[in-house]
């Protein structure tokens, strides 16, 4: 009984400490607990979806620092050139309004993080991985609002960003692995509609390298295949001869 209660107290969200990349401050910002951050369906481009809204991860992972309002992720490079801390400090900080994103967020504050953080990365001149990760999260929000044309805004460019990274291969040092971004930019483009593309990167996933270690992933692959050529045959079918 002491033990569920206990368990009970736990709040869903905590204060983790953090450090602008940009001015240097320290502020606390909220985060989801891992142990509620369970997922109990995921996508086959791999978007989580969440019982609790208001606990949604997703919501939760840019840092907006309150004092300069430069907004970052956790893979963000800390490393910013003199010129760029130039146009940081003009575009971003001396307009700062001082809003707070530091506590409890809603679907509308999580995806403002998102935006402030896009604008961000450009400006800091950010990996190409890093862009993607922002833009895949950010369609996948629009997704559970029912915001098609948005979702399919952020998706293709983060197709496009996954796309560059890979040929950069400026991915190295994330979680991500090639393979996993060659499915991604296959998926991310089948539900788009661009088929030939995502034939091409489905197939670079099933002849991979390291094809024997991402079984799991590697017939996802050839499903997800299987789809893309029947939806290429169902639209010819359904164009107007
Ligand atoms: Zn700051």
């Amino acid at each position: 009984m002491k033990m569920s209660n206990e368990k009970r107290q736990v709040e869903p969200l905590y204060d983790k400490n953090v450090k602008c990349i940009f001015c240097g401050k320290h502020f606390k910002t909220k985060k989801v607990r891992s142990t509620f951050a369970k997922s109990f369906k995921t996508d086959s481009d791999f978007c989580p979806h969440y019982q609790e809204e208001s606990e949604n991860p997703l919501y939760y992972y840019v840092n907006v620092c309150p004092a300069c309002g430069f907004a970052f992720s956790d893979e963000f490079s800390d490393y910013i050139g003199a010129l760029t801390k130039k146009k940081i400090e003009s575009q971003i900080a001396d307009k700062w309004d001082r809003s707070f994103y530091c506590s409890d967020r809603d679907r509308e504050k999580g995806i403002r993080t998102y935006k402030l953080a896009i604008y961000s990365a450009e400006l800091a001149e950010q990996r190409h991985i890093v862009f993607a990760n922002l833009c895949m999260r950010l369609a996948w929000i629009y997704r559970k609002q029912g915001d098609l044309d948005s979702e399919k805004r952020f998706l293709a460019l983060a197709a496009k960003e996954y796309e560059t990274s890979f040929i950069n291969t400026d991915f190295a040092g994330t979680a991500m692995t090639e393979i996993q971004i060659l499915y991604l930019i296959g998926e991310l483009n089948r539900r788009l509609g661009n088929y030939q593309e995502s034939l091409q990167y489905f197939q670079s996933v099933v002849e991979h390298e390291d094809r024997s270690r991402y079984i799991k992933l590697v017939n996802l692959a050839r499903d997800q295949w299987k789809m893309a050529i029947e939806e290429y045959r169902g639209n010819q079918q359904s164009e107007p001869i």
